[in-house]
């Protein structure tokens, strides 16, 4: 069902209400390393608990908004994942009791500029300025669920395509910590709310991003077969 048309919330106003939610983006959370085929290709150890950040909500990028290459990165990775949205508060549930919260489900691109990352991971230093950039929060329209089963959250498959060649394929199936776990391991460290929408975590098949790219996401989801398109380019009034 579609709502609120991106095209009604100019990019950078406050509050952003991304097409298929009636309400706008409170907090954006962020799983990492939640598939042990790409924690392995950047050379990371499988984590034990889920590793977590978030991004500004000025990071967003709905619809088909083109995501920007910053002047300052020279190597920008696209990150395709699922992207849930939390329909009412959530505090201390379990993996069961956060079915009924999870309201919508959209496919993002977790934008990421990769060599500003592996040196703020030289540094031990937080990862927002790789990872919270303008436009480095891309959101496809939601669709809302009907309160699916655990199992029916596992079983969800996600592909991108850039320029016509397949870049990244995932499956739900293949996490480390299901969606339902991971809101209910929010849900012990925050209190979740309406409007709070989680990136789930990203397949192996990470790769650079270049101006001009276009980006095509095909994804099931709840008997759903959605395509999501949208593209790169820079930003030259940025430069300095
Ligand atoms: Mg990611």
């Amino acid at each position: 069902m579609l709502i609120s048309p991106a095209d009604k919330c100019p990019m950078h106003s406050p509050f952003r209400t991304p097409v298929g939610l009636s309400f706008p983006v409170r907090n954006i959370f962020c799983v990492g390393r939640n598939y042990r085929e790409h924690a392995k290709e950047l050379g990371n150890e499988v984590p034990s608990e889920p590793v977590i950040f978030t991004k500004p909500t000025s990071a967003l990028c709905l619809g088909n908004e083109p995501i920007v290459l910053p002047p300052h990165s020279s190597d920008v990775h696209y990150e395709l994942e699922i992207v849930v949205a939390i329909g009412r508060r959530v505090k201390n549930e379990s993996a069961t009791e956060v079915l009924s919260a999870l309201q919508a489900v959209a496919v993002g691109i977790d934008v990421t500029a990769r060599d500003l990352q592996n040196q703020l991971k030289q540094k031990k230093l937080p990862w927002t300025l790789a990872k919270g950039l303008d436009t480095f929060a891309a959101l496809s329209p939601f669709i809302e669920v009907e309160k699916p089963s655990e199992k029916d959250w596992g079983i969800l498959t996600f592909e991108l395509a850039i320029d016509g060649q397949n870049r990244q394929s995932g499956k739900t199936s293949e996490m480390i910590f299901s969606i339902p776990t991971l809101v209910s391991y929010l849900s012990h460290r925050f209190t979740l709310d309406r409007g709070d929408i989680i990136y789930t975590g990203t397949p192996s098949g990470v790769g650079p991003l270049k101006p001009g790219n276009r980006l095509k996401t095909t994804w099931n989801a709840f008997g759903t077969s959605l395509t999501w398109e949208t593209r790169v380019t820079t930003d030259k009034t940025q430069q300095n």
